[in-house]
């Protein structure tokens, strides 16, 4: 039976406790040595694996190792530098300007608030948050992903759509202590179990309190949609 607990916050709460435990070193999986890379890693990242984005940095962070290697590189050197990734030519647009931001008004480092670091080309709110949290020690918010905005709405923890929409509806609901691994949690099950085309609930630790649970729920509440 796939029963949500009877009020958001504990619904929550037991999503944490439980993936805490089948996810014990539950943590990003994007490869950096310094925030500089931390940055270039997770605005490659956007509609694109962590896997490959891992597969890409290796080269890249070898070639250009400061704010100014990436200021005095052109867009095309970058894309080259980046083929693989969704959007190159984009990102590589976007790597250039970051790197002649970071020069031009950080004195060469990564900032370290929401509002400079949105600021900077191609990085939204994601990006930032999970810069300032994992680079900086500071958390302001929740990362919602592809795979929290679906596992949210399937756990019936938001009904809200929209990531920003979401993290908003999620913060008074998830403690403030656990909204880090809130997001690498759902991110791990979400690759592991609860994919997105076929999840697999016989398997699931949360299929008792899941209102979406294949096992005798008719609509994924994901997408609102008939499973
Ligand atoms: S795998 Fe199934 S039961 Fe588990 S969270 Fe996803 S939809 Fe719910």
């Amino acid at each position: 039976m796939g029963d949500p607990l009877d009020s958001r916050e504990a619904q929550a709460e037991a999503v944490v406790e439980r993936l805490q435990t089948e996810y014990p070193d539950s943590t990003i999986s994007l490869r950096y040595s310094n925030r500089l890379e931390l940055l270039i890693a997770v605005v490659l990242s956007a509609q694109c694996t962590d896997e490959r984005v891992n597969q890409v940095t290796a080269d890249l962070f070898e070639t250009y190792q400061t704010p100014e290697d990436y200021a005095n590189a052109t867009q095309e050197e970058l894309a080259d530098a980046i083929y693989g990734i969704t959007f190159h030519n984009n990102k590589g647009g976007y790597l250039q300007g970051i790197g002649e931001r970071i020069v031009a008004d950080h004195d060469g480092e990564v900032p370290d608030t929401m509002s400079a670091l949105t600021d900077l080309p191609g990085v939204g709110r994601k990006t930032a948050n999970v810069v300032l949290q994992h680079g900086h020690d500071v958390v302001e918010g929740i990362v919602v992903d592809t795979h929290v905005q679906r596992l949210s709405r399937r756990l019936g923890l938001t009904e809200e759509e929209r990531p920003e929409a979401i993290e908003q509806d999620l913060l008074p609901v998830v403690p403030e202590a656990h909204w880090q691994e809130f997001t690498h949690l759902l991110i791990d099950h979400g690759r592991a179990v609860c994919d997105a085309r076929n999840p697999e609930c016989s398997a699931c630790v949360l299929e008792d309190v899941c209102p979406s649970s294949k096992l005798d729920a008719e609509v994924d509440l994901a997408s609102g949609e008939e499973w």
